[in-house]
C-alpha cells in the first residue's frame, strides 16, 4: 500500500509501480457512449446493456460493425431499447463502408440505413464511376423536439429513429453531396427513390426550409402506412434564377401530417 502525498491510497501492487501520471487522480469516467455530444439535461441513463440480442441486432451484425448500446432512457419520452452504434457497414466483397461519425441508432433504423448504403448507396456511387469509401453523418440520437423547440413535439431524433445525411466520401478524395445541384441528377434520383422506398420519412430540399444542406431519414410509423417523401432533385438552372425557379414543376402538396403544423415548420 502506498499513501501518496495528497492522500490518496492505492491498493493494488500493480498500481503501486506505475508511472508518476498514475498517481494523478484520474477524471471521473465519461458515461458510454457519446458523453461528449450529452449535455446533463440530454444525457441518457445508462444502464444494463439489453439482455438478449433482438432478431433486428443478430441479422445487422452479418452487415455491418456495431456495438450495443446499454439502454437509453430518457429524459422524458427519449430514448428507446435495443439501441446500437452502427460503425460501418460491410459490403458483399468484403470492404468496410465507416458511418462517420458513428450514428447512435435503434436497431431497426440501422438495419435500414444499413441496406440502403449497400443495396443502393454503393452501386449508385458505382454507378459514377467512383467507389464509396465512407457515410457522411449530419445528426443522429438526440433528445430534442422538433425544430429544437422545447416542448415540440419530440423529434425521431429523440427516438434513435432518424438520421440526417449529408452525403459521401469517395476513394479519390472526392465528396458528394446529397442536395448540391452540381452533382449527377441521375444520381441524386436514384438515391431519392430507393430512400423513399425504404424511409417513412424523406425531407430534403423544398420540404420546409430546415434541409437544404442535409437529407432527413427517418421510420416514424403513422397510420395507414402514411409515407413523406419531400426531396426535391434541384438542378443549377432551377436555382439560377427567380424565373426558372418559376418553371420548374410546383412540388407536390404537403402531405397532411405536415399541413397540420403549418405555423412551425420543423426540423424534425
Ligand atoms: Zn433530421
Amino acid at each position: 500500500m502506498v499513501r501518496l502525498p495528497f492522500g490518496l491510497i492505492l491498493l493494488t501492487a500493480a498500481a503501486c509501480c506505475t508511472a508518476v501520471a498514475d498517481e494523478i487522480p484520474l477524471p471521473p469516467l465519461r458515461p458510454f457512449p457519446y458523453a461528449d455530444r450529452s449535455t446533463s439535461a440530454n444525457a441518457p441513463a445508462a444502464e444494463s446493456l439489453t439482455s438478449e440480442p433482438s432478431e433486428c441486432r443478430k441479422r445487422l451484425e452479418l452487415l455491418a460493425e456495431i456495438t450495443p448500446i446499454p439502454l437509453v432512457k430518457g429524459p422524458g419520452a427519449c430514448g428507446g431499447d435495443d439501441m446500437v452504434r452502427l460503425d460501418a457497414v460491410r459490403l458483399d466483397d468484403r470492404r468496410r463502408i465507416s458511418v462517420m461519425p458513428p450514428p447512435m441508432l435503434r436497431c431497426s433504423m440501422a438495419a435500414a440505413l444499413a441496406d440502403w448504403i449497400r443495396d443502393d448507396v454503393a452501386p449508385s456511387v458505382s454507378a459514377l464511376g467512383a467507389t464509396l469509401r465512407s457515410v457522411d453523418n449530419f445528426g443522429d440520437y438526440e433528445c430534442r423536439g422538433r425544430n429544437r423547440i422545447a416542448g415540440a413535439k419530440l423529434s425521431e431524433h429523440g427516438k434513435g429513429n432518424a438520421i440526417d445525411i449529408r452525403g459521401f466520401a469517395l476513394d479519390n478524395g472526392r465528396t458528394v453531396k446529397l442536395t448540391d445541384v452540381t452533382v449527377s441528377v441521375d444520381f441524386r434520383t436514384a438515391l431519392r427513390t430507393s430512400a423513399c422506398a425504404r424511409f417513412t420519412t424523406v425531407l430534403g430540399p423544398g420540404s420546409d426550409g430546415f434541409h437544404n444542406n442535409h437529407i432527413h431519414l427517418d421510420l416514424a410509423e403513422r397510420h395507414n402506412g402514411y409515407r413523406i417523401c419531400e426531396w426535391d432533385v434541384n438542378t443549377p438552372a432551377a436555382q439560377s434564377s427567380s424565373a426558372a425557379a418559376a418553371s420548374v414543376p410546383l412540388p407536390m402538396p404537403k402531405p397532411e401530417a405536415l399541413r397540420l403544423q403549418p405555423a412551425s415548420p420543423s426540423k424534425l
